[in-house]
């Protein structure tokens, strides 16, 4: 199924071209015929599943054919600032070519006024948190009795943040007459309620309701240091053999220089971001995805509209800063029912971003040292030199498997409490490190004690 066959007028197939958006993602197929027909939708879908473009892009389709209005007609809930900023630029992407439409994104912690200004010129779409819409509404700037369609997106989110109140006192002030669609990760009794109240005579969609795609990757997180983080890379992929490997970093700068890196220890790299034209991009994706480059850094923006199935491995480099970014790149893997591994390289400076992340992944992710880059353990300027022309290279250790390589003393990998494994504790694949303390889900406490 195409995106033309799923009836989306010329411009946003245009748009969608462009992104690089060859074939609908499972919700999209669903949703999108579903929205056109005037369909109240109830949606299970994960972040990561392309969700934003299973209501944007028919809700873009069914504004194409008429005119701007004064009072906005469509109106996006969503729970935390960085949605919102993501859903408005979704619907600018996307409507590229639909001139005339106007988004306003907003959210609290930042003046008022321009917002304000932004509702008196008008706008057509709104993509909101509750909170701040709801002062806008009780101040009468934002009048939304134009509203023809509602999204209530993270639905499940906004719940747990407390935002059932604002919520359902912005759905008084919308028009009774509407279309609603609620997009949840997961369904509890709280959800389905608060659906029962506003949706009409829903459909539901249900892309993956046991497999959603972050249950298919196997999260790990490795401590190190900071600047040893290039050569833990180098080291994982070439002792793991891996063949097709995604990296993130944060910048385009840090971007360029890991692909440089990379690329000077005869691992074929290339990267992909804002400062490369469009050409270089897909140019650099069509080898990535023929397997002619083994490795492509990327930054979040680059990698979105990324589509690979069976992609086995993402790296990042670094933690994004974003908690709902992780996600995004953890998707990339584990894709189409395969599983996928996704490694993250934490500095102790990062723990506060991994914190964030657990937190809304709601689970700990294991976290294991590898062998000769365990965090403090940069060898000074003579080790280094001395392990340069000797066997016992970080590189050597990890290809002998069998304990043989690492340096007298030091113990492979260590619990965070400073114990060492047990000697020859059994086989590990290359590149796959045993786990900190030796249990299968160590805390991420114990790994950031190793770094102390
Ligand atoms: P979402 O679940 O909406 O957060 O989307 C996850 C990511 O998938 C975003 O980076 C989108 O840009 C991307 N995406 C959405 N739809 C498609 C598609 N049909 N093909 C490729 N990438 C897509």
């Amino acid at each position: 199924m195409s995106f033309s066959e799923l009836g989306l007028v010329p411009e946003l197939l245009r748009a969608l071209e462009a992104e690089g958006y060859t074939l609908p993602t499972p919700i999209q197929a669903q949703s999108i015929p579903l929205v056109i027909a005037g369909h109240d939708l109830l949606a299970a879908a994960q972040t990561g599943t392309g969700k934003t473009a299973a209501f944007t892009l028919p809700i873009l389709h069914k504004l194409s054919g008429t005119s701007p209005r004064p009072l906005p007609r469509v109106l996006v809930l969503v729970p935390t600032r960085e949605l919102a900023a993501q859903v408005g630029e979704s619907v600018r992407t996307y409507g590229k070519q639909l001139p005339g439409f106007r988004t306003a994104v907003i959210f609290g912690g930042v003046g008022m006024n321009p917002q304000i200004d932004q509702f008196r010129r008008g706008v057509d779409i709104v993509v909101a948190t509750p909170g701040r819409l709801l002062d806008l509404v009780q101040q009468r700037v934002a009048n939304l009795s134009g509203v023809e369609t509602l999204v209530l997106d993270e639905a499940d989110r906004m719940l747990d943040m407390g935002f059932i109140h604002d919520i359902r006192r912005i759905l008084k002030s919308l028009p009774a007459k509407r279309q609603n669609l609620m997009f949840s990760a997961t369904f509890n009794p709280e959800i389905r309620s608060l659906a029962q109240t506003f949706l009409r005579d829903p459909v539901s969609v249900d892309v993956a309701p046991r497999n959603t795609p972050t249950e298919l990757v196997e999260q790990r997180v490795h401590p190190v240091d900071k600047a040893r983080k290039t050569a833990l890379i180098a080291h994982l992929v070439q002792a793991g053999d891996w063949k097709q490997v995604l990296i993130f970093t944060r910048t385009k700068h840090g971007a360029n220089r890991l692909a440089d890196q990379l690329a000077k220890q005869g691992i074929s790299t290339a990267a992909i971001h804002g400062n490369k034209s469009q050409n270089a991009r897909t140019k650099a994706l069509a080898e990535f995805k023929a397997g002619s480059v083994r490795v492509l850094v990327a930054t979040d923006i680059a990698a979105r509209g990324i589509d690979i199935d069976q992609l086995p491995h993402v790296i990042n480099h670094e933690l994004p800063n974003v908690p709902e970014d992780y996600v995004h790149r953890i998707g990339r893997t584990g894709r189409a029912g395969m599983s996928g591994e996704a490694i993250s390289l934490v500095c102790p400076d990062e723990r506060e971003y991994l914190r964030d992340i657990q937190k809304l992944l709601k689970r700990e992710i294991p976290s294991s040292l590898v062998a000769g880059f365990e965090p403090g353990s940069l060898p000074d300027a003579a080790e280094r030199e001395r392990n340069a022309s000797a066997p016992q290279s970080p590189r050597a250790n990890h290809h002998n498997n069998n304990g043989g390589g690492h340096r007298q003393g030091q113990p492979r990998h260590r619990s965070g409490s400073g114990k060492p494994a047990s000697p020859g504790g059994g086989r590990h694949a290359p590149g796959k490190p045993r786990h900190a303390g030796g249990g299968q889900r160590s805390s991420s406490r114990g790994a950031s004690g190793g770094a102390r």
